[in-house]
This record gives structure tokens, C-alpha cells and sequence, in this order.
């Protein structure tokens, strides 16, 4: 199987605003499972011959974004956008596939009869939702996303599709994650009121440490914060692609130098020996599920901050509203409740079951 072929520059088609009466017709004519369809290897295109994020290699994927559920090593060519390729390469090596082709946001690429673009989803650096047109209908894979407002990557943007495939981590009414200025101030005023003690934050190493940096910046905290060495590089990647993380040092040196320190460190070195160099430190972890007292306890966390890469409830909610699709496929989460609260809606859903998403950024 060969390559991707060159993307064609520019908007080729216009966006499909038929109204959903036509788009209805040709949907019972044609069908979406000729355009994108669920298989055991994952959700595949007949009529291009590639899958989208598929959990083991394939001759062609798409690859929605760099976390490891997502975006695997091995596959014979890759498409993806700038910036998950280069995540992709810094964890895996430059080799992490048999050939790559980036695709921006916004661009069009005509792959064997159906064409594929790239949208903003809003949920790490270079993350995108996957579109597929082919005739005049259109399916969006979102990937995982959020509609919040992210300081590390570009915005959600909705795209008008027949089809919407969408996640559903947190696809439960109780699922409602407060502002994040709220949970950046919890974690300040705690460093405030503890200058004795180091704030070890446990976050994961893409996406969600670079946005709690970012955040602290935004209070303005400008002073130096300490990283474990796992986060190094991509930092480092984040400030490549212009995310200004202002002073970071690794977090080496003497106990007494981290008193009224924040560290950031992946979830797992929390809770290791690497933490009993600081100074007395208050665990904090941010994550969507430190709205669960059930994960907190289980992770022995003091400071639970609520700060999540994927779309809370009202956010799931609030999309499937937004783009009124003629059917909303559930990719993997708590599917039954956002199905039932789509049927309510008038809306068609059914859940795919995909397997082998675990999310990485937020489980
Ligand atoms: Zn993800
Ligand atoms: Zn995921």
C-alpha cells in the first residue's frame, strides 16, 4: 500500500449545507459504513484503505493525537497533523513509522475517492478530529476532545457532519469539571499557605503538566517550577511549537532548596521514592477523575486538583446540540448514558465499543 498522497491546498469543496432532509436522503442511499465503518481493528475507510487511530499497525493510519491509546508505533504510513508527528518522533523515535505525512488544520487531502481533513479538537497540542467526505456526506471522528478553553492548544472547532464520532471518558451527568482558574487557585493559595512544604502536582506528561504550567503562568506564578525529567522533552516540543512555559529547572538538588516549591511530575513518580526528596510534599494530582473521592483515596492524593483533556458532561452535551448530527457513534466511555440522553434529544446514537482506548491523559 502506498503512501498518502499530497494534500490539495486550499478549500476544494465547500462545506455541506444541504439541508438535513437531503443530507437524510443521501445517507439511506448510500450509507455511512461505505465512507467510515467500525471493525474489530478499528474504525476503518473502505473506499481510502486507512484507519483512524487503530490500536495495532496497519498499512495507513490517521492519527488523531500523540497520546499512546491513540497513536501507536509500527504503522507503514501515517497521517497527522505537524505537531503530532513530532510528538510521535520524540516518543518513539524518528522511525516510528515506515513514512509520515503531516496534514494541517483546515487542509484537504483526496485519499482513493474520499477526502480527509484535520480540525481542531482541543484537547492536547496538535490534536485534531478527523473528517471524511466522500459525495457530499461527511463523518467527523473527534478523537478525544474538550470545549474549554486550553492555552496550549488551538480550540475546538465544530465541523457540520452526518455522522459524529465522539468519546464519552466522562459521559456522565455527575461529571461536571469546575473552571480551571478555580483548581489553579486552589493549588496556589495551598503553596501560600504551606511555604514549609514542596506541592508535588502529578500530571500527565502530554498535555496536562505543559497546561497546568501555562496556567500557573496565566495567575501569574513566575517563579522557576521544577519538572521531573520525564517531562523534559516535551516541554521542550510544546515551546518549539510557541507555548511559552516561562523558567523550569529539573528538580534536582538539596530537600531545603524545594520548601514552597511546585514540582510537576507524571502521576506515577507521586507516589515513588523520587518524592522523598522534598520537603513534607503535598501530592496534588491533577485529573478529571479527582472529582471520584473513590481515586483520590486510592491515590493517596492531599490536593486533588479537577483539571481535565476531555469533555465534561455539559461539554458532550453541549457538542452533540451544537452539530445535530444525523447519528452520533460513541467511540469509548460511559456510553449509556450520553446514548439515552441523545435518544431523548431526538438525536440517533449507538455505541461503537471500540476497544483499546484507556485514556492515557486522564485515567
Ligand atoms: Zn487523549
Ligand atoms: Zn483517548
Amino acid at each position: 500500500m502506498g503512501p498518502f498522497p499530497s494534500p490539495v491546498h486550499g478549500h476544494a469543496l465547500m462545506l455541506d449545507l444541504s439541508s438535513k432532509a437531503t443530507r437524510t436522503r443521501m445517507f439511506s442511499s448510500d450509507g455511512p459504513a461505505s465512507v467510515l465503518r467500525p471493525t474489530p481493528a478499528g474504525l476503518w475507510c473502505p473506499k481510502g484503505d486507512f484507519y483512524i487511530d487503530p490500536p495495532r499497525p496497519v498499512d495507513r493510519a490517521v492519527i488523531t493525537h500523540g497520546h499512546a491509546d491513540h497513536a501507536r508505533a509500527g504503522h507503514g504510513a501515517v497521517l497527522a497533523t505537524p505537531e503530532t508527528l513530532a510528538i510521535m518522533s520524540e516518543r518513539y523515535g524518528a522511525d516510528f513509522a515506515g513514512r509520515t505525512q503531516a496534514l494541517k488544520y483546515g487542509e484537504r487531502l483526496a485519499v482513493g475517492g474520499v477526502e480527509v481533513s484535520l480540525a481542531p479538537a482541543g484537547h492536547v497540542l496538535g490534536s485534531a478530529q478527523a473528517t471524511v467526505r466522500q459525495a457530499g456526506f461527511t463523518i467527523t471522528a473527534s478523537g478525544d476532545y474538550k470545549r474549554r478553553r486550553d492555552p496550549t492548544c488551538a480550540a475546538f472547532e465544530p465541523v457540520p457532519s452526518d455522522v459524529f464520532i465522539t468519546e464519552a471518558t466522562f459521559g456522565l451527568p455527575v461529571f461536571r469539571h469546575p473552571p480551571d482558574v478555580q483548581e489553579i487557585g486552589r493549588l496556589l493559595r495551598s503553596v501560600r499557605q504551606f511555604p514549609e512544604r514542596a506541592h508535588l502536582v502529578g500530571a500527565y506528561a502530554l498535555g496536562k503538566a505543559q497546561r497546568v504550567i501555562r496556567l500557573l503562568r496565566e495567575a501569574g506564578y513566575d517563579e522557576t517550577i521544577y519538572v521531573h525529567g520525564a517531562l523534559e522533552r516535551l516541554n521542550r516540543l510544546y515551546e518549539h511549537f510557541g507555548v511559552d512555559l516561562g523558567p523550569l529547572a529539573p528538580a534536582t538538588g538539596s530537600k531545603a532548596d524545594f520548601a514552597g516549591r511546585i514540582i510537576i511530575a507524571p502521576p506515577s513518580a507521586i507516589a515513588d521514592r523520587w518524592s522523598r526528596r522534598f520537603p513534607d510534599p503535598v501530592t496534588a494530582f491533577a485529573s478529571g477523575w479527582m472529582s471520584v473521592r473513590a481515586r483520590v483515596r486510592q491515590r493517596g492524593v492531599e490536593l486533588p486538583l479537577i483539571l481535565s483533556d476531555h469533555a465534561d458532561w455539559d461539554e458532550l452535551t453541549h457538542t452533540l446540540t451544537e452539530l445535530s448530527p444525523l447519528e452520533t457513534w460513541i467511540t469509548h466511555g460511559r456510553d449509556d448514558a450520553l446514548r439515552r440522553w441523545a435518544e431523548l434529544q431526538g438525536l440517533t446514537a449507538r455505541a461503537l465499543h471500540l476497544v483499546g482506548y484507556e485514556d492515557e491523559d486522564d485515567d
